[in-house]
């Protein structure tokens, strides 16, 4: 058994889990299953990155401290992956002591064997980013990122000497052309390294930061973010000397996306490299998804709730789409009318039809068993060596990382069937007694192309797959070993499958509502035009007036697994205390939109005439995040 160990990047708390964050880990998701279908031993990390300037500023504004911020975000998170079926092996957070220690033994090892020294740094620095800007990163004065102004900061730190390392590191990566995948990423590392490479400044001193682990050789410092969390990789499976670490460290591959390439692909072999402990095996980079063509990111609005797609057409629908859709290392745009068009495509109709019609026939012409084989023609040896060759180059697909091309392929056998029922015509063959043989044959082999596909969809599509299993009686751990064209047992019962993925009707419209009614100048809508807002019952849980602003109160309201800022026009009606406590309508799908530089993610419902407002309320009590229809 070959071990092997994956992770997701650690997701910072300040944030509510999005697509971004989703897209990660369905990707580590699928690879892990994946490796676990081909018989290895498998160890999956996600966790969540917990310390920094970030969340102290964060917990500050809300009035709790960093650690119930960390507490709170850090438990969506992995709500958020357990509602998507993320089979993960451990959940580690950086404020864990498991973690602390390992951070700390690797700091005194450092700093034992002189590789960090006491300088002075002055710079210009980024409090959204948590970093110090040079010169030639800087645009108009400002943080690239947030496009926000900088503040010029001295002060004394403790930097690790990374700039010995420049000349190793570039040889390693020529050597190991995969360290950096895909391509375009090794390319990007080896660029920012033909500039020299500076030491890296590892610690915040403690008047200006608390929140963060203690250098174990100066407690008047804690642990630059970066230095910490990149750890975590490590120190989750107990740190050097640890049996797991042993057994699963010589396999480490990484996936993350494109906007913390430097850290990973320079510090940590670096860090790595100076602690003694070997260099990861690959790195595996992915693009941005937007949304309409916006970023999605981390300190930026435009959020997507991964949940939000999940519940309204499944999880294997929503994993399906984003392995599929987003060549991996490339950008990919999301939109529901791509979403339902692909559902529709290849899962309702290449798929869920293959599915229907296959265990239909064998149940009404074979009496619901796989039959006894029948003599194979070119035609049924054409679809056994298809499937060969798609095993194959899912194989070759899966070692680069590369879902969607495994997905392709994987569709392209699910054409070559669905062509093979229609030449084959298994009801006309049924209606002639001579041609028993030539029925056997078609039966067999579709009963076989949906037990494979029972196999190999298991990384991509595992409700599916476990559904199909099930109508084939396969109750067994699904092995790729299995997965062999002939192994089907004659005999073995097959039930019917329909209905595997429902068909999204995108021109649903709905009965008229009865009697007149009134529509001014406001054209009426259909349905499932008004189905796109997300009405939810929010819980108003603290208000207060935004400064310079008559209108506005900024509220923190909840919805149940969730907190969030919105901002409501409603301030000239409403006393903040009016407005505590009381349950209100919100629009929770809204674009995050800036009202007087506050983040507002959603609007509070209410009515207003001839210069009156009442905010909607509920008129009997029901808990905060339910819907309103
Ligand atoms: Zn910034």
């Amino acid at each position: 058994m070959t071990a092997f160990y994956l992770t997701t990047p650690i997701y910072y708390v300040n944030d509510r889990p999005h697509l971004g964050h989703a897209y990660s880990t369905i990707v580590a998701d699928a690879m892990a299953r994946y490796r676990r279908v081909a018989g290895d031993d498998v160890w999956l990390l996600t966790g969540t990155d917990e310390h920094g300037d970030k969340i102290a500023q964060a917990a500050a504004k809300a009035g709790i401290t960093p650690q119930a911020m960390a507490d709170q975000n850090s438990a969506a998170f992995r709500a958020t992956w357990q509602a998507l079926g993320i089979s993960y092996n451990d959940y580690i957070r950086t404020t864990e002591e498991r973690h602390k220690k390992v951070v700390q033994a690797i700091l005194q090892a450092l700093w034992d064997a002189g590789e960090i020294y006491l300088g002075t740094y002055g710079g210009n620095y980024c409090f959204g980013c948590e970093r110090f800007y040079t010169e030639k990163e800087i645009v108009d004065g400002k943080c690239p990122d947030h496009l926000t102004p900088l503040t010029w900061i001295e002060e004394q730190n403790y930097f690790f000497k990374m700039s010995k390392y420049q000349g190793w590191l570039i040889d390693h990566i020529e050597r190991h052309p995969d360290f950096v995948r895909p391509e375009r990423y090794r390319n990007e590392v080896l660029g920012f390294l033909r500039d020299p490479l500076t030491d890296l400044s590892i610690s915040r001193p403690r008047r200006r930061l608390e929140w963060g682990i203690p250098l174990p050789f100066d407690d008047q410092y804690v642990t630059y973010v970066w230095f910490d969390a990149l750890i975590n990789y490590v120190s989750a499976l107990g740190g050097p000397g640890d049996p797991r670490f042993e057994k699963f460290w010589p396999h480490a591959q990484h996936v993350i996306g494109k906007d913390i390439v430097k850290p990973h692909a320079i510090y940590w072999p670096c860090m790595l490299k100076a602690a003694g402990i070997s260099l990861y095996q690959h790195l595996n980079v992915h693009g941005y998804w937007t949304l309409g063509g916006h970023k999605i990111s981390k300190s930026v609005g435009n959020l997507v709730e991964a949940l939000a797609f999940k519940e309204k057409y499944g999880n294997d629908a929503f994993r399906y789409f984003v392995l599929r859709e987003m060549v991996f290392g490339l950008d990919a745009d999301f939109s529901e009318e791509a979403f339902v068009g692909r559902l529709n495509a290849d899962l309702a109709n290449d798929l869920g039809n293959l599915v229907s019609r296959a265990t239909t026939l064998i149940v009404n012409l074979g009496g619901g068993k796989v039959p006894q084989g029948g003599s194979v023609t070119p035609a049924e040896e054409a679809v056994a060596e298809a499937f060969a060759k798609v095993k194959a180059d899912v194989a070759a697909a899966m070692d680069e990382f590369a879902f969607h091309r495994a997905l392709a392929s994987i569709w392209e056998f699910v054409g070559v069937v669905n062509r093979y029922v229609d030449t084959s015509q298994p009801w006309a063959l049924a209606k002639d007694a001579a041609k028993k043989d030539r029925l056997d044959a078609a039966l067999t082999t579709l009963a076989e192309s949906l037990r494979v596909l029972g196999i190999m969809l298991v990384p991509f599509l595992p409700d599916a797959a476990e559904k199909i299993r099930t109508a084939l009686g396969q109750s067994g751990e699904p092995r790729l070993a299995d997965a062999v064209w002939g192994r089907f047992a004659a005999g073995a019962p097959v039930q019917r499958l329909s209905g595997l993925f429902p068909r999204i009707d995108d021109k649903k419209t709905s009965a008229s509502p009865a009697g007149p009614v009134e529509t001014a100048a406001t054209p009426r809508i259909k349905i499932d035009e008004f189905g796109k807002v997300e009405l939810r019952v929010a819980e108003v849980i603290a208000a207060e007036p935004l400064p310079k602003s008559k209108k506005l109160l900024k509220l923190m309201v909840s919805l149940g697994q969730e907190q969030r800022t919105v901002v409501a026009g409603i301030a000239e009606h409403y006393a903040p205390a009016d407005i505590v406590g009381k349950k209100v309508v919100i629009v929770a799908n809204l674009e995050a939109a800036k009202l007087m530089g506050v983040e507002s993610n959603g609007m509070v419902l209410a009515a207003s005439i001839g210069g009156k407002l009442a905010v909607l309320t509920l008129d009997r009590d029901l808990p905060p995040g339910a819907k309103v229809t």
